[in-house]
């Protein structure tokens, strides 16, 4: 039997089609993996500050972990850009739920609380909760032998929860810290008797050369998820899914997990920082980086709040009356608020109620201290213009000359000169005052330090080292803060 060219063609023509159609039915995950993209170019991540090893800084001041070569993996697998962000576990929870960042990857357990709250990926690490005690300590072996002793714990992770809910069955105390580097600390200098904390993590901190035993087994506390704000960019979390199941075909997943639990190379590299020379070889980079936005903050700021203050200074002694109203009323609102209690404020809590105005940390951060410094200028202000005696401006009126004429040519002058010496120290507060912003997950010089003192655990000398920048920054300031007195003089 012949058949001709044109039947054959059309047979072709067929059975390719059916073997695509066959194609397209056997394989579904294909088809829904292509339909998931990227809304944004960019997303914004956040995770914790430290969390090794999902989370840390690698002797060369990098970022690295099983959380953040997941998240880079599955971002170049579809294409979209991450701006990560490491302001520890609790903010990076806010700075989800305030809208501030796009996701959170940070050793994050899945339970049926956030759920309420955060949509979950599939889980990608499986975890534990354990009590870490020091390797000397004999008489804990077990929960009941907790009775009575303090215990330390990061706050708003789910060792947290689990000690307050069984504190009145094994009968011990809770202190609560803010980053797992203190709570670490803490536990050295026997602050607290033991900790409690996800099993992988203190595992891997003994591993590290931590001195401390886990003296009995872990609770099971479920796994670790991506995850989003409820509802919120759905297309991220469809895309960690598929992206891990493809990681864990290609056998990547297993080999970022090695590379990280398998005695690693940033592991070795951590031993030669014990001196103050390995120290300072391996982190001069960061501590420069850290002291440039500490000096940037305070400088950018400062010049702010002078320009503020001295207006609402000058309406503190304005003759109109609604002027010196609002102006006793600005300073006293902003002075009665702490600062932290501020950055809280502009960071977290405004952009709910108005979004937006969402702020970056960095920005929120120089505004809350802005806004701080220009109530006590303002004060500087007022208290440098009191003090030149009232009768030269009495006299200059009585001569003809305007009041804005007499507060320039006369009464000012001789204001700044009292001044001075006033705006010089409240410069050095607001340099210090940085420090605070560190809580906004700010990578000023303090958090830097605790950073590094998070990954090779040398307390002592990493805030020494910071200590003495701080006191070198602040002396060179304070010599020159003396010349130009005496140059305005
Ligand atoms: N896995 C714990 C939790 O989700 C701790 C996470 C962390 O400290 N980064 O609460």
């Amino acid at each position: 039997m012949k058949i001709s060219f044109k039947k054959k063609k059309l047979l072709l023509v067929s059975l390719m089609g059916a073997i695509v159609t066959l194609c397209m039915l056997a394989t579904p995950a294909k088809a829904t993996d292509v339909s998931i993209k990227p809304k944004k170019d960019v997303y914004t991540i956040a995770l914790d500050s430290t969390y090794a090893p999902f989370e840390f800084q690698d002797s060369n001041g990098k970022y690295v972990g099983i959380d953040v070569d997941l998240m880079n993996a599955i971002s170049k697998m579809y294409g979209f850009k991450i701006n990560k962000v490491f302001p520890g576990f609790q903010a990076a929870v806010d700075q989800v739920q305030a809208g501030q960042a796009d996701g959170i990857i940070a050793g994050m357990s899945i339970t049926d609380a956030r759920k309420d709250v955060f949509d979950f990926s599939e889980p990608y690490y499986e975890t534990g909760i354990q009590i870490a005690v020091l390797n000397n300590n004999v008489s804990i072996q077990k929960l009941e032998d907790l009775k009575g002793q303090r215990i330390g714990v990061k706050n708003g992770t789910t060792s947290q929860q689990w000690l307050i809910d069984n504190q009145d069955k094994y009968g011990y105390s809770i202190k609560t810290f803010d980053d797992g580097a203190g709570m670490y600390d803490a536990l050295e200098i026997k602050d607290v008797v033991a900790n409690m904390d996800d099993a992988p993590v203190l595992n891997y901190a003994i591993a590290q050369g931590r001195t401390f035993k886990t003296p009995f087994d872990k609770i099971p506390a479920g796994n670790y998820g991506f995850a989003v704000k409820k509802g919120q960019n759905p297309e991220l979390i469809a895309m960690f899914n598929a992206g891990l199941a493809k990681l864990k075909a290609s056998g990547e997943y297993d080999r970022i997990l090695a590379k990280y639990m398998g005695g690693s190379e940033a592991a070795k590299k951590q031993i030669d920082e014990s001196t103050f020379s390995g120290l300072i070889s391996n982190n001069w980079k960061q501590l420069l980086d850290g002291l440039g936005k500490t000096i940037a903050m305070a400088l950018i700021s400062f010049v702010l709040a002078m320009i503020l203050g001295t207006l609402i200074g000058l309406l503190s002694v304005a003759p109109s009356k609604t002027a010196r109203i609002f102006s006793t009323f600005y300073v006293d609102i902003i002075r009665g608020l702490p600062l932290m209690v501020l950055a809280f404020f502009l960071f977290y809590a405004l952009p709910q109620a108005l979004p937006l105005l969402k702020l970056s940390d960095l920005v929120a951060g120089i505004l809350a201290l802005t806004l701080n410094a220009s109530a006590y200028i303002a004060e500087i202000v007022r208290g440098g213009i009191n003090a030149v005696p009232t009768g030269q401006m009495e006299a200059s009126r009585s001569l003809g000359l305007s009041y804005n004429k007499t507060m320039q040519k006369i009464i000012l002058p001789q204001a700044i000169k009292i001044m001075v010496p006033s705006f010089v120290n409240q410069f050095v507060i607001s340099l210090k005052d940085t420090t605070i912003i560190s809580v906004l997950g700010v990578i000023e010089l303090l958090q830097t330090g605790k950073i590094i003192v998070a990954r090779n655990f040398q307390s002592f000398k990493v805030y020494l080292i910071i200590g003495i920048m701080y006191l070198v920054v602040i002396t060179a300031l304070t010599k020159f803060s003396k010349v130009l007195e005496k140059k305005v003089a």
